[in-house]
């Protein structure tokens, strides 16, 4: 993939780290700018460890993970995990941080999941996007990058189990041997993909879908993503 700036939104800490993650890190490594933005911290996902202590521990994973690959965090705190909505502020908000950050491509949930978090946050994504890109929305040319309008070329939705009804992957990301071993790395230090919440085998699941994604693209890994507006293709 060329690179370029990438933006990858997610609900909560920890859901682009894995479905995006291994993209943004080839991403880093090829020279373009990676980005991670959490609508929330994610911070109800630990069944016993207070809210407020998990909160903190959320956002400082999200920032050593950040650093691992080589990409930029950014946290919306004060949105709260299991609340989020899309609502005109909330999406104007990101709509100004799409302004400042550019993106060439976004990375976003898919829009049916079984976390209405991640719902919300792929619409949240599409309404940030479509404003961000819109002629006379708080257009100011003395405001810098926020008061230029920025037009986002591609969306294109991750491959998350939790997202999975009527998921369809149409293109690949293929990923090289370094930035699956960063990534690797890097999503380690999360407590919740090591299995220490919940047990699901995050990482176990997310590497495996790297070997099955690139057995189906005839690479060694790959990342599967669903395109927002597939080009129309000539038979
Ligand atoms: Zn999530």
């Amino acid at each position: 993939m060329t690179p370029r700036t990438i933006l990858a939104i997610g609900a909560h800490i920890g859901d682009m780290d894995l479905a995006a993650g291994p993209v943004l890190a080839q991403n880093a490594l090829d020279g373009g700018r990676s980005v991670l933005l959490a609508l929330t911290p994610g911070e109800r996902g630990h069944p016993t460890m207070p809210v407020a202590d998990y909160q903190q521990q959320k956002i400082a994973e999200a920032r050593a993970f950040a650093a691992a690959i080589n990409a930029e965090a950014i946290v919306y705190e004060d949105l709260s995990d299991g609340f989020l909505q899309c609502t005109e502020p909330n999406a104007a908000r990101l709509a100004r941080d799409i302004r400042q950050i550019q993106p060439q491509l976004i990375l976003a949930h898919w829009k049916h999941s079984i976390h209405t978090d991640h719902e919300q946050a792929a619409l949240l994504a599409e309404r940030a996007r479509f404003l961000a890109g819109l002629p006379g929305w708080e257009e100011d040319p003395e405001a810098g990058a926020h008061g230029r309008r920025h037009g986002t070329e591609q969306l294109s939705y991750t491959e998350n189990w939790e997202d999975a009804e009527g998921y369809t992957a149409d293109s690949y990301v293929p990923i090289g041997g370094q930035a699956r071993q960063i990534w690797h790395q890097a999503i380690s230090g999360q407590a919740f993909a090591r299995g220490e919440t919940y047990g699901f085998r995050y990482i176990d699941y997310y590497d495996a879908q790297l070997t099955t994604r690139g057995c189906l693209a005839g690479v060694p890994a790959a990342v599967g993503l669903a395109q927002a507006e597939p080009p129309l293709r000539e038979l």
